[in-house]
This record gives structure tokens, sequence and C-alpha cells, in this order.
């Protein structure tokens, strides 16, 4: 099969403490039943919101934060709630680009160090090897290799990415999870770094999940897209059909935001009225609901399922999915 990924019903709820009179157990629900494959190869992004649950989602398929139920697999294989040795292994094949470029390498080592940990980790090869590799990997990403020695305080921002950039290759992953890798970068660096990574891509077969706000970047980098809203996938599509054909009503108003994106609040507000309901009382039946602009009574009823409604476009709308009328 050509799946590498696959997320089933994944659920990721944190308790959190209620100030009410009578104190009950309360929880955030970052992530809400979210299902989606990542093909080998491909470049699959996650766009929504800030709050969406879109890193969330990333950091329990690379291990950072245990699912609170559902399952995620890798190469056909349960990764979840595995033993030691297995998540060992998975590490080296599962990657992680952080957003922040300054706070995700540790600032008391040397950059030759920061690259070389994943290896040091593992221990893969002699500490001679483990330098020559570190040394190969900062001339793949376009830094000079004479600079090992450095600290990461002497490179700029984009330097920086591609030092994270170096360090998740370090393993020869073969799924890198991307994190809003350019997000915190200047305009002008952002489609150097982009570039860059798909070229990495193409030389070394890698799959990534691309995760943004932007829809520009995705557009840029993707060939298949979910939206996710308020903890939910709400659409998956081909990009093509995702840019031409959204069916999705927040997906539209995402799409028509697109010239006006907010890199600062994360949001995409052009066409969204009001703001996303908070993930602690999420509501019930579509998490849309309270801004849809088509919201029927058996919106704030029941939950619309992600349906194919063409080969590769899941929505998850009664309208778009014409289930509208049916009885609940
Ligand atoms: Fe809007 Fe209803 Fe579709 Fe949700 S299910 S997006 S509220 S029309
Ligand atoms: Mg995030």
């Amino acid at each position: 099969s050509d799946v590498l990924l696959e997320v089933k019903d994944l659920k990721v709820y944190y308790p959190v403490k209620t100030k009410s009179i009578i104190p009950r157990k309360a929880y955030v629900k970052a992530v809400d039943g979210v299902s989606f494959q990542v093909h080998k190869k491909e470049a699959f992004g996650i766009v929504g919101e800030s709050g969406c649950g879109k890193s969330t989602t990333g950091h329990a398929i690379v291990g950072l934060l245990k699912p609170t139920s559902g399952d995620i697999l890798f190469e056909g294989e349960s990764i979840v709630g595995g033993k030691v040795q297995h998540s060992k292994e998975r590490a080296k094949k599962l990657q992680i680009i952080f957003q922040d470029p300054y706070s995700s390498l540790d600032s008391r080592f040397t950059v030759g160090r920061c690259i070389r940990e994943p290896l040091d980790v593992h221990k893969i090869g002699t500490p001679a090897e483990r330098n020559e590799r570190a040394e190969e990997l900062m001339r793949e990403v376009g830094l000079n290799h004479e600079q090992i020695t450095r600290y990461p305080h002497e490179f700029s921002g984009g330097q920086r990415q591609r030092i994270g950039i170096a360090r998740a290759l370090a393993l020869n992953p073969s799924l890198i999870i991307c994190d809003e890798p350019v997000s915190a970068l200047d305009v002008s660096i952002q489609a150097q770094i982009l570039n860059l990574m798909q070229e990495l891509k193409e030389k070394h077969g890698l799959t990534y999940i691309f995760i943004s706000h932007n829809l520009s970047v995705v557009h840029h980098l993707c060939d298949r897209i979910a939206v996710m809203y308020l903890g939910n996938v709400v659409e998956i599509a081909d990009k093509r059909q995702l840019f031409d054909n959204p069916q999705h009503p927040y997906t539209k108003a995402l799409l028509a935001a697109i010239p006006v994106p907010d890199p600062e609040r994360q949001t995409m507000s052009g066409e969204l009225e009001g703001d996303v309901p908070s993930p602690l009382h999420p509501p019930t039946g579509c998490c849309f609901h309270t801004r849809c602009k088509f919201a029927g009574p058996k919106c704030s009823a029941v939950k619309p399922p992600l349906v194919e409604l063409e080969p590769g476009h899941q929505v998850a709308c009664h309208l778009a999915c014409g289930t509208m009328d049916d009885n609940a």
C-alpha cells in the first residue's frame, strides 16, 4: 500500500481546573476525533487557525504527547503506547521541525553538537563519524561546514531553521512533521527555506506533514491538504480540488480571506464572523455551526461525519454532503 501513516479517530484532551464553585473535571478537546491517511513521498498539509489542534496532532504523531484515544499507524503498525524499543525505532523514522528556530536549538551547544545529537542519542557510528555526518548535513542544507563549532545565537533565523532541518535529517527519517517551519521567518527568507525543503524531499524521497496557518505556504509545497477547525478535520482534498472546488463553508471562508492573512494573530479573518469558540466548551453538532452562515437546525444537533464526495475529496458538512434534511 502507498499509505505511510494513518491517523484513526485521534483524540487529545487536556484536563483543566475549572473555577466554578463546585470543582469538576473539565477537558480542553484540542483534537477531537481526527482521521486521515498520508501517502508515501507526498507533502500532506494541515491548515487551520491558531488553536485548531494542528500542532497537537503533529506532536501526537511524533510521540511528544500521548493521545487520549484513537490510533496512529506507521507503515501499518500502531505506534501508540508501544514499548520503549518501539518508540526508539519510531523516533528514527519520524522527525519534527519546529516553528521557532530560536528556542528549538539548545544555545549551550555548538551547531555541530545540535545536529549530531540524534546520532549521539542512538549511538550511531563513532564520534568522528558523527562529526563528519554533521558537516555533511550542514553542507546539504546550504550552511558553511567550517562554522560547525559556532553557537546557534551566531546564526540568523533562516540559518537556524537550516540547522533544525539538518538535525531532523540526521537519522535518515522517512516522515518529517514540519510545524510552521517558516512562520517565524522574514517573508524574504521563507521562500528559500521552502525551496530547500522541496529539494530535500525530492532528493531523499521524504514524506512531509506540513502544518501551517498560511494557505499560500501550504499551496506552495503540498500535494493534499486537510483543513482543521476546533480539533476537527472538516475537509481533505487534493490541492487542486481544495482550491478550485472547496466544499466546506469554513474552507471557503479561508480561501476568500487569502489575500489578507494576519501573520501576527495567525488568523484569516476576512469572511469569518465571530471568534473561534473555546475548545473547553466546543459547540454541539457541527463544530463550525456558531460561525456558519448556512447553519440549519440539524447542524447544532448532529455532528457531520467526514464523507467522501468525490474520489479523494472528503467533507464534514450536512449541507455539502446533502444530508441537511435527513432525519437525525
Ligand atoms: Fe455549516 Fe451545517 Fe455544514 Fe456545519 S454542517 S458547516 S453548520 S452547513
Ligand atoms: Mg501551532
